[in-house]
């Protein structure tokens, strides 16, 4: 037995596996040549950030465009970041927006695959396991440092004016008889086990990262702390052991990570394994005052992906943006295959930008308002009855009521070659259907352009006359324009625009008339349709309720 076998021994007493045990419990995955195996590992603060939600998109099309395998792991090794059911948030936060993992986290504390346990405190015999390993090779070593002595050495180090950290001959346990630490275990001295750096001062590591290219980066010299006084490891040591043995093939997250690329490949090393490939996600950013800035949790409500939820974006919207912003590519895809599933493009991790994509609400919604223009009218009734028997109920007993008539008003414009694309989210649709209903219709008797009021009473009061309730599209029209010229307008729009001075108006101008009385806006879809759904009894109260208006009774 060597001194380290015997250290090994002392620190780790009731840990009899090897790593040859768990090895064997965790092939090699049966996958094809050149699947990637990707993971979303964030900690369980509850909280889904639209860039955790955009990292783990681009590692679920890593894995799937290459038929591999993406699993969530929960990496709850640090407590202090953790909120009760943290898990919960992460979970339901992909789901909603399609991401959901081949593997990993289903629960709480559940789990599905075979490379479980995915959260990292239940696997704290696995990391001790092989921390041991680690000590008996000499890689590894208990520190008893107390806090004050750790302060004191960051003083020194700063008087000295070298940079701070426990390396090199600062690393004051690093190079101890066997007897010198077995008196301070067995004196029940905490002790943390640090990692004994093989990295050369001035030593540069290479690395190729699939996004940002070829980086050359310092090399780790830290006794970096592997396991805490509780035996609970460090996210930096517990990774390394779960990717390995998850066979994760491309770690891909937040370049926040960057500066820590050398720690882990040095752990790889050490640990004898394969590093995985990395690719590393630029932040997303947002356009403040004249600069940019990364989306803040604490300032942008739209930082969170429950935002997206509570406002009701579908998640194909929300796909399909955050693709726009992954793969510059995407949008002439897009335009050359209208109706393609989304998982039909043919994402390339290589293909993304290395500088934060900038965030755009409007461009959202722009691209939502095609993704729900191209849906049926029935997916838009369900997804926004989903949405509203959450958030507003009101609405939703409004739509169940009769669901019929919302079917009809959804259907207005929908179809054909020119949908019309005036719905982004679902929180649209109250405000969108309002005049439908009487208890959100709003009257609103503004003074419409070109037209006086005593014009709009009296053109409300001849319309009443010949308005009826079964005319198709065209008679419907052909009634409108029959108002014209007896009031001193134009049915024909060109006409008028060639000489204005000749009428009050066009056709445009009087139907506006109409629309403002019926339903209490100047801009709606077709407001034949509108008028058939409201139904004839509606209408006429409407239509008498404006001419008193604009007659000021
Ligand atoms: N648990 C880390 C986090 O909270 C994940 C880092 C990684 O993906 O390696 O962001």
């Amino acid at each position: 037995m060597t001194d380290y076998d015997r250290l090994a021994e002392l620190l780790f007493p009731d840990i009899d596996k090897t790593p040859e045990y768990y090895e064997e419990m965790y092939p090699e995955r049966d996958l094809p040549e050149g699947a990637r195996v990707t993971r979303f590992a964030p900690s369980p603060t509850g909280y889904l950030h639209i860039g955790g939600l955009f990292a783990a998109m681009v590692a679920k099309l890593t894995a799937s465009t290459t038929g591999g395998v993406f699993f969530l792991r929960i990496e709850d090794t640090d407590k202090k970041r953790e909120v009760e059911d943290g898990v919960t948030g992460i979970i339901d936060g992909l789901k909603a927006f399609g991401i959901e993992p081949d593997e990993g986290m289903t629960g709480p504390d559940t789990w599905e695959g075979d490379y479980g346990p995915y959260l990292q405190s239940a696997r704290k015999d696995i990391y001790q396991t092989y921390a041991k390993d680690l000590v008996r090779r000499g890689f590894a070593y208990p520190c008893f440092c107390t806090a004050e002595e750790l302060d004191e050495l960051r003083k020194k180090q700063e008087a000295e004016g070298v940079n701070p950290g426990y390396y090199g001959e600062y690393a004051m346990w690093r190079d101890r008889s066997y007897d010198e630490y077995a008196e301070k275990v067995q004196a029940g001295v905490p002790w943390v086990l640090r990692l004994r750096s093989p990295g050369k001062p001035d030593g540069k590591i290479k690395v190729q990262d699939m996004i940002k290219g070829k980086m050359e980066l310092p090399d780790n010299i830290t006794d970096i702390v592997l396991l805490k006084t509780d035996g609970i490891p460090t996210y930096h040591f517990a990774h390394c052991i779960d990717d390995h043995l998850m066979h994760t093939t491309h770690v891909v997250r937040g370049d926040e990570w960057v500066s820590s690329i050398p720690t882990h490949i040095q752990l790889f090393r050490v640990c004898g394994f394969k590093p995985p490939k990395y690719a590393h996600i630029a932040p997303i950013m947002k356009l403040d005052g004249g600069g940019k800035r990364k989306l803040s949790k604490r300032k942008d409500p739209e930082a969170a992906v429950s935002y997206y939820v509570e406002e009701g974006y579908p998640k194909e919207s929300v796909l399909e943006y955050l693709l726009t912003l992954a793969n510059s590519n995407f949008e002439d895809w897009r335009r050359a295959n209208k109706t393609a599933p989304l998982s039909e493009f043919p994402f390339n991790l290589k293909k993304m930008g290395v500088s934060g994509a900038l965030f755009d609400l409007a461009k959202l919604n722009d691209v939502s308002k095609n993704v729900i223009s191209r849906m049926e009218a029935l997916t838009v009734l369900k997804c926004t009855m989903a949405w509203a028997e959450v958030y507003d109920v009101p609405f939703f007993n409004r739509l169940a009521a009769d669901t019929d008539k919302a079917l009809a008003i959804i259907s207005i414009g929908r179809g054909g070659k020119k949908p019309r694309k005036d719905i982004a989210k679902w929180s649209d649709m109250p405000e969108y259907m309002a005049y439908f209903y009487d208890e959100s219709y709003e009257p609103n008797y503004a003074d419409p352009d070109n037209v006086t009021r005593a014009d709009a009473a009296a053109i409300l009061e001849k319309y009443r006359e010949i308005y009826d309730i079964n005319d198709d599209g065209q008679v419907w029209f052909d009634k409108v324009k029959s108002l014209c010229e007896p009031f001193g307008y134009t049915p024909n729009v060109k006409e008028y625009k060639n000489d204005p001075d000749a009428f009050k108006g066009h056709v445009g101008h009087v139907s506006t008339v109409i629309r403002i009385a019926v339903t209490g806006r100047t801009n709606t879809p077709d407001l034949c349709t509108i008028m058939k759904i409201l139904g004839a009894d509606e209408v006429e109260s409407r239509l008498n309720e404006a001419i008193a208006a604009y007659k000021g009774e």
